[in-house]
């Protein structure tokens, strides 16, 4: 399920990062008052670009304050002219806020990172530590964390190394998840550990090369959309015939299944990119402020998952995962 979470993450990265050039900033009039202001601003013979310091700490150079302030007049141009607002450098026009690029995204990424570290430290109260999967929960966390942490910075400041950051977190929590998937479906065999340790080596190697590909060589969007997508198929399709399969025959499924439903009409919100609303709230942030009650119920459902399982593990005596599986399958 949580797969299905991280593929929502990686089409958002996708949508916002595409940084080629826009109808905005392609346009005469912009062209005109960039040119005009990097040199009445940012030349080496005047130099009148002194800006306060909490822009220098966000890294906003007399380039990117030139094109913040040429981008409005433009947004004007077009409003009047009956285009419409249009986006510049692949990004819809944002008000900025103490140096925040996207003040409402960055609000909403915290939110996914605060429910991530309160739900689990409900985990953590509720679920017996010999639980079947209970590190592997602690470490989805970490990865997720770790993700939201990425996703906060890129929206406070949007620069190449912010970019990838929250590109390859995005990434790390669907490959995360297709390994999750396949260690749950191979629980049960004899050969569990090797299998884990198979699918955790592919998958990590995997991720190591292509983080270093992105780094050194090249990031190269259209391939970061056919392996995400590829990647979120496995999971999705996977997830789904669980739900399908053990809906009636399990009640918590229910909570499964409703997940994967609430992340589907979520993700129109991606779909349906348009305008910020009062210069603020664009799909983009909505779909963030949508994904957090998500994370809510994932947990709510593997903290049930847990401790059902914890408690009859102790009562007959058994393996843990190996009875995870049975409760599930039988
Ligand atoms: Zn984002």
């Amino acid at each position: 399920m949580e797969g299905v979470l991280a593929i929502l993450a990686v089409l958002l990265v996708i949508v916002i990062e595409n940084v080629a050039g826009s109808t905005g900033d392609r346009s005469q009039m912009f062209y005109n008052c960039l040119q005009s202001c990097l040199a009445e601003n940012c030349s080496v013979s005047s130099p009148a670009f002194h800006p306060p310091l909490y822009l220098k700490l966000l890294q906003w150079s007399c380039n990117d304050e030139c094109k913040y302030m040429c981008m409005w007049p433009t947004v004007n141009w077009f409003v009047e002219a009956g285009i419409g607002v249009q986006q510049f450098y692949g990004k819809w026009p944002f008000v900025r806020v103490l140096g925040i690029q996207e003040p409402a995204a960055t609000l909403f990424s915290i939110l996914n990172l605060t429910c991530h570290i309160v739900m689990i430290r409900k985990f953590r109260r509720e679920v017996n530590p010999k639980a079947p999967f209970y590190l592997l929960t602690h470490l989805f966390c970490f990865i997720c964390c770790h993700a939201w942490f990425w996703s906060t910075v890129f929206h406070i400041r949007d620069v190449r190394f912010t970019e990838i950051m929250d590109y390859l977190g995005a990434f790390s929590m669907v490959s995360f998840s297709v390994y999750h998937f396949f260690a749950r479906v191979t629980a049960l065999n004899s050969n569990s550990s090797l299998y884990s340790l198979f699918f955790a080596t592919a998958i990590g190697f995997y991720f190591v090369y292509h983080s270093y590909t992105t780094f050194f060589v090249i990031m190269d969007y259209g391939y970061n959309m056919l392996i995400n997508i590829a990647f979120g198929a496995v999971n999705i399709v996977g997830w789904s015939v669980w739900c399908y399969k053990y809906y009636k025959r399990r009640p918590y499924v229910k909570r499964c299944a409703t997940f994967t439903a609430l992340v589907g009409v979520t993700t129109l919100l991606e779909v349906m990119d348009f305008p910020p609303l009062f210069w603020v709230l664009d799909a983009h942030a909505l779909w963030h402020l949508t994904t957090s009650p998500l994370v809510i119920l994932w947990y709510s459902y593997t903290i049930v998952l847990s401790t059902s399982c914890g408690r009859r593990e102790v009562l007959e005596g058994i393996d843990g995962i190996e009875f995870e599986w049975n409760y599930l399958l039988r």
